[in-house]
C-alpha cells in the first residue's frame, strides 16, 4: 500500500474560530510523517501518529499562526523522532523559542527533537523535496515532495510568483493558502485570493487544489469558504475549499 494521505489539521489562517484552527496539515507517506506548519490545529495530531515512524514538521515561515503550535509539542507521544525544519535561522529561533519563558524547554521534552535548517541540511531529508521561497512581508518557504511517485506542493503565505508555479508543477495535490476574498490583493501584504490560488493551479497542471489558511476576519463563517471555492472552480475545476478535519487519499 503506498497511498499517500493528507489530513488538514487546521485550515485558518491568523486566529482560531468556530470555522478552525490555524494552520497544520498532516501528510502520512509510506515510512514518515510529514506536517507542514505548527498552527493551533497541530493539537489533533496525536490522534494520527499511531506508527512508529519519524516525524519531519517543516515551518514555512516564523510568523506566530504558522508557529505558535510548537508549545503543544510536550503533549505528542512520538514513538520515533521529530525533526523540526525551518528556515535561515531556525536552530537559533527554534532554541530561543521552544524554551523558559515561552514554553517547555527542548531538552525537557520526552523524546528525540533535532532541528534542521534550510537550505544546509537539505541532505538531512531522506525523501524527496524541494524548497523555494514564497512571496511574503518575511521570508516564507513553500514546499514540493514527492514520494511513491505522488506530488504534494505546499504553498504556504504567499502572493502568486513563479516559485508557487514551479513547486506546483503536475502535483497531485496543491495546498495553497486563500486569505484573501476574492477579488483582493495588497502588493505590501501579499497573500492568495481564490482567483490567484486557482490560477496556480491551472499554470501548473495541477490535478487537484485545496484552498486552506483562510484568513479568520475575511472567512468568518463557511458559506464565505463555500463561495470561494466556486470562484476557483471558474478557474481550475478540481478546486476545494477546506475544513478541519478533512482527509485526501492520492
Ligand atoms: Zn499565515
Ligand atoms: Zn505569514
Amino acid at each position: 500500500m503506498n497511498n499517500c494521505k493528507v489530513i488538514l489539521l487546521g485550515t485558518n489562517g491568523w486566529y482560531d474560530t468556530a470555522t478552525g484552527n490555524t494552520i497544520s496539515i498532516l501528510v502520512d507517506i509510506p515510512n514518515y510523517y510529514i506536517v507542514l506548519d505548527a498552527g493551533n490545529g497541530i493539537y489533533k495530531l496525536d490522534n494520527y501518529l499511531i506508527e512508529d515512524k519519524p516525524v519531519y514538521l517543516f515551518i514555512s515561515h516564523y510568523h506566530l499562526d504558522h508557529t505558535v503550535g510548537l508549545h503543544i509539542l510536550p503533549k505528542f507521544k512520538i514513538k520515533n523522532k521529530l525533526f523540526i525544519i525551518g528556515p535561515n535561522n531556525a536552530k537559533k529561533f527554534f532554541k530561543f523559542f521552544i524554551e523558559a519563558p515561552f514554553t517547555t524547554p527542548l531538552k525537557d521534552i520526552k523524546y528525540p527533537i533535532e532541528i534542521l535548517e534550510m537550505p544546509i541540511d537539505y541532505q538531512k531529508i531522506p525523501f524527496d523535496c524541494e524548497i523555494l521561497a514564497m512571496r511574503h512581508s518575511i521570508y516564507c518557504q513553500g514546499i514540493r515532495i514527492e514520494v511513491s511517485g505522488k506530488v504534494i506542493t505546499y504553498c504556504p503565505d504567499t502572493g502568486y510568483c513563479e516559485n508557487a508555479v514551479k513547486l506546483s508543477k503536475n502535483a497531485d495535490i496543491l495546498l495553497t493558502e486563500c486569505a484573501n476574498p476574492s477579488g483582493y490583493t495588497n502588493p505590501n501584504w501579499p497573500h492568495l485570493n481564490p482567483e490567484t490560488a486557482a490560477q496556480i493551479a491551472k499554470e501548473a497542471s495541477a490535478k487537484k487544489l485545496v484552498l486552506v489558511h483562510f484568513d479568520a476576519e475575511v472567512y468568518d463563517n463557511f458559506d464565505k469558504r463555500n463561495n470561494a471555492e466556486k470562484i476557483a472552480h471558474q478557474i481550475f475545476d478540481n478546486a476545494v475549499a477546506g475544513r478541519d478535519g478533512d482527509e485526501f487519499i492520492i
